[in-house]
């Protein structure tokens, strides 16, 4: 049997294509992945998703498999091992059972880096936050800290001046990565400073943040920077490992995309944060997925 579509990915992009898929009588497979739902299972309270005042992000994503599942699309609870996209029909290899599909679209999404810290992830969601624009909101009035040199560090950076008193960037080297018009930004803004060649080596806390210490990786002394929000933006890794032979992608390992959901092979598509490093939120992902769906449909009506 060849399928229409297979999706792989059931994050908010793949269920988002696969709704549309399935209403458009693609019979589409989505691959879900042995932890499915994407980053959104790993997240409390989503205040931002078109039509949900707040919503959990496991029962969002309950929902919008829900909507997929309603309207025909197969599931397969597994992760894709091994794909061949040199010819068609493609074939997606979940262990040893073999699919093949006239079109495929990648939506397998990326996950933030962590810094690996003794008390990191048991202050998550207490203070401890890899996504400024979904958490920002709730340091109104407090002081956060910020690490990372890149654009996402200066763009969260900027973003969280809204609400925090003071924003201490804390970056490893003496100059940062980022573009040259997002440094400039970050430093005219008076809410920000900035602590460099220094590496945060825990966060403090019992129920909630009150610190972060840090060392100076030149003279390795030690101290502690008060806050009561760390927020990461060192980076995400894109769940692109078995394409990356296949697809072209960029230094980062992100999908590279033209004419919005075109991967480097005719008839695969990507969509949400496999090739978007920038926007990062469900909302998009899912447009993203809806997009792709739409591409992918055309492609095959042009077969
Ligand atoms: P980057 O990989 O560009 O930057 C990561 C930063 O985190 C670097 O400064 C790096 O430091 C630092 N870092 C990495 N690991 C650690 C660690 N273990 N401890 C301390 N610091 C660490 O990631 P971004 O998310 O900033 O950007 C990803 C891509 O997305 C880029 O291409 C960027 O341009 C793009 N982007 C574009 C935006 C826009 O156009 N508006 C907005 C956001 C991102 P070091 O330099 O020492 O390695």
């Amino acid at each position: 049997m060849v399928h229409k579509l297979i999706i792989i990915g059931s994050g908010p992009a793949g269920l988002a294509a696969a709704t549309y898929a399935a209403r458009a009588e693609m019979q589409p497979l989505v691959i879900a992945g042995t932890k499915p739902g994407g980053q959104l299972m790993d997240t409390t309270e989503v205040g931002n998703f078109p039509g949900f005042v707040n919503i959990q992000g496991p029962e969002l994503m309950a929902k919008m498999r829900e909507q997929a599942e309603h309207f025909g699309t197969k599931f397969i609870e597994g992760d894709v091992t091994k794909v061949d996209f040199s010819k068609r029909p493609f074939t997606v290899w979940v262990g040893d059972a073999e699919h093949h599909t006239d079109s495929v679209i990648v939506a397998t999404g990326a996950q933030a880096k962590w810094l690996g810290l003794p008390n990191e992830q048991r202050l998550r969601g207490a203070g401890v936050s890899a996504c400024a624009t979904c958490d920002g909101f709730f340091f109104k009035g407090k002081e956060v800290v910020i690490v990372g040199g890149g654009d996402t560090a200066m763009e969260e950076a900027n973003f969280l001046t809204k609400f925090a008193t003071k924003v201490t960037v804390i970056h490893r080297k003496d100059t940062f990565a980022a573009s040259k018009i997002m440094q400039e930004r970050t430093f005219a803004n008076p809410k920000i400073s900035v602590i460099w060649n220094s590496q945060i080596v825990d966060v403090l806390g019992e129920q909630a943040v009150t610190g972060v210490k840090i060392k100076d990786v030149n003279t390795g002394a030690e101290s502690e920077c008060p806050c009561q929000g760390l927020f990461l933006a060192i980076g995400h890794k894109p769940a692109t490992d078995i394409f990356k032979d296949q697809l072209s992608v960029d230094s980062h390992g992100f999908i590279v995309v033209t004419n919005f959901t075109n991967t480097s092979v005719l008839g695969v598509f990507a969509a949400g944060d496999v090739h978007d490093p920038r926007y990062r939120q469900a909302g998009v992902a899912a447009g993203f997925g809806i997009m792709a769906m739409l591409d992918a449909e055309k492609f095959l009506a042009a077969q």
